[in-house]
């Protein structure tokens, strides 16, 4: 099984090979029903997802693709562990988790002032680095004054052009594919229907109950640690001058996805929680159940 993915990802080797893969599907499809356009968009990008991917076991990921569980640890301790499991130790080392939830708003409303943007245009504003030819493009366009310009000035430019890339495989952003004049095709990245709706939630009020607002979801990437501004040799020491992206650790992440994945019983479990703090409230006579959801919280 992880044979057949490797020869597909074997064809999707970069992410630029995507684009070819999906400008001809696209244009083959065009006669497809939209939603099975949709379905291939989703595998593709699960193909890019996985190629992507710098910490995650290669099998764990392959193995839950089709609805199985699997522990990690079984592939590192195998006399075959995956590319990823092999270097788990130095990939640690070298990969720190963030939350980048507020920097991604940013750059999702920042991108809807720029006209198909690419990619690596976008990463190029947001660590406020500007090769010769799009500096002038955004000082005429007036696109050093975003708000995200600069944001993301102490990373790199594969970490700035990988957290792109995930805003897209997420959904938060929309790629579509262009014919250049060469013949060649390239992508160009606008918000999603999803993104705007992301980056313009309110969550001040979830955040006072509950320390975030259980309708939102919130972005993590891992960023690596090398050639940073900062002269820190390891991850925990690395240093955000501007972003706002805090470190966050593998369970907030999964917390975090299962918190979606498995909303219902999370609504379930806050409406009997609620129902239970209104009912201490009353007994108690306080004036508000959220007295009681500190206590306890607090206990
Ligand atoms: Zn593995």
């Amino acid at each position: 099984m992880e044979g057949n993915v490797s020869v597909i990802c074997a064809t999707i080797g970069t992410y630029q090979d995507h684009i070819r893969h999906r400008s001809l599907k696209e244009a083959k499809g065009k006669l497809c029903h939209a939603e099975l356009g949709k379905q291939h968009k989703k595998s593709i990008y699960e193909m890019v997802e996985y190629c992507e991917n710098v910490t995650k076991c290669r099998r764990k990921i392959l193995v839950e693709h089709f609805g199985e569980i699997y522990d990690a640890s079984a592939c590192q301790s195998s006399i075959t562990p995956c590319s990823i499991c092999e270097n788990i130790v130095e990939l640690k080392k070298k990969y720190q988790l963030y939350d980048i939830t507020a920097d991604a708003r940013i750059i999702i409303n920042g991108i809807r002032a720029i006209n198909n943007p690419l990619i690596s245009y976008v990463a190029e504003l947001y660590r406020g680095v500007l090769t010769k030819k799009n500096q002038e493009k955004a000082n005429k366009a007036n696109h050093i004054n975003l708000p995200f310009f600069g944001l993301g000035n102490s990373l790199n430019e594969a970490d700035a052009v990988r957290l792109l890339r995930k805003l897209v495989i997420d959904g938060y952003l929309d790629e579509s594919i262009v014919a250049g004049s060469h013949g060649n095709h390239y992508g160009v990245i606008s918000p999603s229907q999803k993104g705007i709706l992301f980056a313009n939630q309110d969550d001040t009020a979830g955040k006072a109950l509950f320390g975030s607002n259980l309708n939102v979801q919130k972005v993590y990437i891992h960023f690596s640690t090398d050639k940073r501004k900062s002269s820190a040799g390891s991850a925990s020491n690395v240093q955000f001058s501007m972003t706002s992206a805090t470190k966050a650790t593998e369970t907030d992440a999964l917390k975090d996805k299962y918190r979606f994945k498995h909303k219902d019983i999370f609504e379930r479990c806050k409406t009997k929680l609620v129902q239970f703090c209104t009912a201490q409230a009353r007994e108690e006579n306080f004036s508000n159940y959220t007295v009681c959801l500190f206590f306890q919280i607090q206990l």
